[in-house]
């Protein structure tokens, strides 16, 4: 039969083939890690193409662009030039926005505001209310409305639970950070799906089209959804529920983000007709390794019990080292790499370090720039962070949507200008009162009673600045990035400032003009600027991955979610790290600290070794620190057990193993004396360990000048 002989489906178990062959009625795919449920995602879009669905009525949702990227590749390979629509939730959620916006308050030109921009938003809120902040952060402030958006609470609805301190203060700023944000017209991440989930809820003849339009639907790693993404694609597959989705309930690693594990839990429940496939073969990695995550998981009292095996060689034992300091840690880590590396056993490509948070990778880059060794460090929105990008797209933002007051906050005095604090705040003070954006009332800047002369002139001469700018809005953007630097001085106040720092930033501004160009180059005909825009707020955490080069890849345990290398790394695996010391008292948090090692575990193709040390910078100071508990769950009489120099000869710094002195070093000697060299290099390391979410840690500042472009990655297949 035609199914049977397809070469496609040629390389596909049974159980893979059943699932890709299923086109029409909803599908649910449950399996561990590394059973080929992505692949059978890419297998099937081809497939289906293959029997003739047309492309631009399937829709692949992923959760981060690289995941989407890869899947692109894979497809290429399939199908070669199909239209399918791969993307996250977010540029989905874009995308539908743009063309359906006046239906939920927005002009078409909305900007998407980064977490930044949107804490400007907040704080102008905050102000509005009159609201103190004694208590409580306008982090949490802001956490508490991601949280409601998340599970599709918008401001009118909003409830503060009883004895939840912040609610109150959550009731009150909600709506107005919501008018501030619609006058503005502009989205935070959130929004974007809130928007979409509610535009499809009240409009039934929109969502029929879109269901219409939209017949075939799949969503990789769905135990990550929220109620708002799950709200989203059940809306789209009422009228054609072919619902496809992957998950491993094993790797919901996104609680703390609102992600939903009854959503695949129940899924079940919510289509009774749903095919259900389960892949039981793991293909990705040894013997061992696939041992030690099983015997992790089992810890998890919260799961339904699976089977994973693999026909894979027992392989290599996974190693668990003990390092009397973090700085041995990292240099033993990047030596063993440099070694391998040399000798010809493997690629710097080969190699995977992740660790719980951002502040964790610094000692290691150091010691494998002092190997020589090319790494990169997979956190695309850091280069967006910097001061000197977002300055510079505050100005395009302003030229597209001149609405966007937390762009006008952000340059109305940058580069410096004269229009000082007590100046913004008048203007602010007009804006309020007449309810229109910041660039409105600063074009009153000349009727403003109480400004001074001086202060009037110099906001009218930065509102002719924009408006001169603005002519250039359909020119490409590599030409209108231009036209900023020159225009607003900025380039010229680099140019001439001493400071090394300064020079930085002229690089990272060519950079942003080299990527202006490319993307003109991918989008021929202009008329790009808002999608260049919306292309750059929505980087993800993954997106400067470039399996392409060769190098070693850093990245944090959540961004290496459906990825695999064949030698794998876990560093810091420590108390209060992993698991994360918010987790200590809540057995929920705690099994999705065990879930994000089990699923960094399941990475490692050939090669497993997991690190802790004894003693840690933390904040500027060495401390004792304990192994963590997680390490305790495995059989460690399975595992090679390695002291100070990870294996190679008895170096004097050797530690066996020992249960007692690593489950409390605190009670140790000093046996290893912290170097004074560490408390230098360290110093900084540990100042924002405290807010150790993964979404803030992405805000850290690099020191490294990152890649700007996402390549292409090549796929696993
Ligand atoms: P994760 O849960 O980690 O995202 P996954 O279930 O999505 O894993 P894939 O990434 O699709 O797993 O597959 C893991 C690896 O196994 C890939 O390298 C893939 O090419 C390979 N693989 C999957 N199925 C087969 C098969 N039938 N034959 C050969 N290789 C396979
Ligand atoms: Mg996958």
């Amino acid at each position: 039969d035609h199914a049977l002989r397809s070469p496609l489906l040629d390389s596909l178990t049974d159980a893979q083939r059943a699932a890709v062959c299923h086109i029409e009625g909803p599908l649910l795919i449950l399996a561990g890690p590394g059973s080929g449920k992505t692949r059978v995602v890419t297998h099937r879009v081809a497939w289906m193409l293959a029997s003739g669905i047309p492309a631009r009525q399937i829709l692949a949702l992923t959760f981060t662009n690289k995941a989407a990227d890869e899947m692109r590749g894979r497809l290429e390979r399939l199908a070669p030039r199909q239209a399918v629509w791969m993307g996250t939730f977010h540029r989905f959620c874009a995308r539908m926005l743009r063309s359906y916006a006046e239906l939920v308050g927005l002009r078409e030109n909305f900007s998407i505001y980064d977490t930044d921009d949107s804490r400007k938003i907040l704080q102008i809120a905050l102000d509005e209310e009159g609201i103190d902040l004694t208590h409580t952060s306008p982090d949490a402030i802001a956490q508490a409305i991601s949280w409601a958006k998340n599970n599709l609470v918008t401001a009118d609805r909003y409830e503060p639970r009883r004895g939840h301190a912040i609610g109150g203060i959550v009731e009150k700023v909600y709506p107005t950070y919501q008018k501030l944000m619609l006058r503005s017209s502009a989205v935070d991440f959130d929004d974007l799906l809130v928007h979409v989930a509610i535009l499809l809820k009240e409009n039934p003849e929109v969502r029929r089209q879109l269901d219409e339009r939209y017949r075939y639907i799949m969503v990789d790693e769905y135990q990550d959804t929220n109620l708002a993404q799950y709200t989203i694609v059940r809306a789209l597959s009422i009228d054609h529920p072919n619902l496809a989705v992957t998950g491993d309930p094993d790797q919901s690693i996104y609680g703390w983000r609102g992600a939903n594990l009854s959503n695949i839990l129940e899924f079940e429940k919510d289509y009774p007709k749903v095919k259900v496939v389960r892949l039981e073969q793991n293909y990705r990695s040894t013997k061992s390794i696939l041992h030690i995550a099983d015997q992790l998981i089992r810890h998890n009292i919260r799961r339904k019990e699976k089977d994973l095996f693999t026909d894979n060689p027992q392989g290599n034992r996974v190693r668990l080292a003990t390092f009397p300091t973090q700085r041995d840690e990292a240099e033993t880590i990047a030596e063993e790499i440099a070694h391998e590396v040399r000798t010809g056993k493997r690629r710097p490509r080969d190699f995977a370090i992740f660790y719980r948070t951002n502040a964790l990778s610094r000692q290691i880059e150091h010691a494998l720039r002092e190997q020589v060794i090319p790494y990169q460090i997979v956190n695309g929105l850091e280069f967006y962070q910097r001061k000197e990008i977002k300055d510079v797209l505050a100005y395009l933002q302003l030229v597209n949507n001149p609405r966007s007051d937390a762009a006008l906050l952000r340059i109305i005095n940058t580069p410096t200008r004269g229009i000082g604090k007590s100046t913004i705040a008048k203007i602010q003070e007009v804006a309020r009162d007449r309810a229109i954006p910041l660039l409105d009332a600063a074009r009153m800047a000349g009727t403003i009673s109480g400004l001074a002369k001086k202060s009037a002139v110099a906001v009218a001469k930065f509102v002719a600045m924009l408006d001169l700018i603005g002519t250039k809005a359909t020119a490409p953007v590599e030409e209108l990035v231009g036209y900023v630097l020159t225009e607003t001085g900025y380039r010229e106040v680099l140019e001439n400032s001493e400071a090394e720092e300064d020079h930085e930033r002229l690089a990272n501004l060519e950079e942003l003009l080299t990527a202006a160009s490319e993307f003109d180059l991918r989008n021929p005909g202009g008329a790009g600027l808002e999608q260049f825009l919306e292309d750059s707020s929505l980087v993800a955490d993954t997106d400067a991955f470039e399996s392409d080069s060769d190098k070693v890849t850093m990245m944090t345990l959540h961004a290496a979610k459906g990825l695999e290398f064949p030698a794998v790394y876990i560093v810091a695996c420590e108390e209060g790290l992993l698991p994360h010391e918010r987790s200590r008292r809540d057995e929920e948090k705690l099994e999705e600290e065990r879930r994000l090692l089990f699923v960094g575990i399941t990475r490692a193709m050939q090669d497993l070794t997991l690190t802790w040390a004894q003693y840690r910078m933390f904040r500027g100071q060495q401390a004792p620190a304990v192994a963590s508990s997680f390490l305790m769950e495995l059989p460690r009489h399975e595992m090679e057990l390695i002291g100070g120099n990870m294996g190679r000869g008895s170096a004097p710094r050797y530690l066996a193993w020992d249960e007692e002195s690593q489950l409390s070093p605190e009670d140790d000697d000093l046996e290893f004396p912290p170097r004074e060299q560490d408390a230098l290099i360290d110093a900084p390391m540990y100042d924002d360990v405290n807010q150790l979410e993964p979404e803030e840690m992405q805000t850290r500042k690099a020191k490294e000048s990152k890649t700007f472009s996402s390549g292409i990655v090549t796929a696993a297949d």
